[in-house]
């Protein structure tokens, strides 16, 4: 009988999803994924349906390969799989020169005049002067992507199921657990931990270097764009500014905060104004130019971007002779953009993992 690998991956996020959704395109592996919660849940435990989603580089260059890697495969899906519910949209990212000498909000790298994803982009340009809002001293202009994320979480759920993956619920206290949660009934010899923030309390984990980052936005009926993003806002530290919409009759993205430790997942309905009225200033049109009462709002919300000091943790390690585990999580507020980054490097620890199990692997 073939040898068949054991695959238990704790967290179905986009982290989680990818991740098991390329293993699956390899032989060899039985794959389940296990997580508190799935596509079609809104918790503040759960950062993935709350974002834009798009695509604004925001590593520094030495990091480059996680979202260079990310964008091919995002550009793929709008040209081939119209169902993943991601679209083509052009972008304005806009920086004021305080923010870049202050940095207290999205990481800087983003807004530098002569960033490095400027080649990854095929129409990447500098904004002229005169399209440069009030309030803002420069900005640049490419056809970037807005995923929607409802739409898409269920989609990379549908392609698990395709390949033969198994998808249950589950709270895992302790990460070793998992090795008995397959549901072929044999212990994993391979666990994946793409907890997020859960890291930061699960058993045999409890990485105390996470932190959430806040992120309260709106979602709207209207519809605007070209998508922006700045770096900062008039209204002080944290206090955000990004507008994007999302594919399919998603809705409008109306951002934001990006308000650093904090573990409240309560939209505050003062946050709610001041971001309404940012938006409202910059782009009047999006409400017929009738300011926040213009707004047709489907919700407000509040999702914690799963930080961690010192970036993703994306590493092996041994459980016990027969049972390894592959961690990826600690994605902050890029963990769409560099999605099949991170997941090509998780199936290549996963291949190194099963040549280090001594013993041998489970049969089935
Ligand atoms: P999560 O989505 O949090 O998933 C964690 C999974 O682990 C869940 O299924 C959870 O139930 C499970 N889990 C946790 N603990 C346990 C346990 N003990 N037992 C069982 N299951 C467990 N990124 C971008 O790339 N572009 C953007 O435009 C963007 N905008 C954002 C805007 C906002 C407001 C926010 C909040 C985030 C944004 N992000 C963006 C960041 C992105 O959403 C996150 O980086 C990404 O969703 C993290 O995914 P994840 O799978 O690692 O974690």
């Amino acid at each position: 009988m073939a040898e068949t690998i054991v695959v238990v991956v704790v967290g179905a996020g986009v982290s989680g999803l990818t991740s098991a959704l390329l293993l699956s395109k390899k032989k060899g592996y039985k794959i389940t994924v296990v997580a508190k919660h799935m596509p079609g849940d809104y918790d503040g435990e759960y950062a993935s349906p709350f974002a834009g989603a798009n695509i604004v580089p925001m590593a520094e260059e030495k990091e480059k390969r996680w979202e260079s890697q990310t964008w091919k495969e995002l550009k793929r899906l709008v040209e081939e799989v119209p169902e993943a519910g991601i679209h083509f949209q052009k972008c304005h990212i806009l920086h004021r020169e305080h923010d870049l000498k202050n940095p207290a909000g999205f990481p800087v790298h983003a807004f530098s005049p002569t960033p490095w994803y400027k080649n990854i982009f095929d129409d990447f340009r500098e904004l002229p002067k005169g399209q440069v809002p009030d309030g803002y001293d420069g900005g640049c202009e490419f056809t970037g992507v807005c995923i929607n994320t409802t739409m898409y979480l269920q989609w990379l759920a549908g392609q698990l199921l395709r390949n033969g993956v198994q998808l249950k619920r589950g709270i895992v206290a302790d990460i070793s657990e998992a090795k008995n949660l397959s549901h072929t009934g044999k212990p994993a010899s391979i666990i994946i931990n793409t907890t997020g923030l859960g890291s930061f309390k699960l058993g045999g984990v409890e990485d105390k270097t996470m932190y959430p980052i806040r992120g309260q936005v709106a979602l709207v009926r209207n519809e605007s764009t070209p998508m922006i993003i700045c770096s900062g806002s008039a209204d002080g530290p944290g206090e955000e500014l990004y507008l994007m919409q999302r594919a399919a009759g998603g809705g409008t993205i109306l951002g934001g905060t990006y308000d650093i430790g904090n573990w409240d997942t309560n939209p505050d309905p003062n946050v709610a104004s001041r971001i309404m009225s940012r938006i409202v200033k910059i782009r009047p049109e999006i409400a017929g130019g009738k300011g926040i009462t213009g707004l047709s709002v489907i919700r407000h919300a509040v999702g914690l971007r799963p930080a961690r000091k010192g970036g993703v943790r994306i590493e092996k390690e041994k459980l016990d002779d027969k049972t390894s585990i592959v961690h990826n999580y600690g994605h902050g507020g890029y963990g769409y953009q560099t999605s099949y980054g991170y997941a090509e490097a998780v199936v290549e620890l996963v291949e190194d993992s099963v040549q280090d199990i001594k013993g041998p692997v489970s049969k089935l």
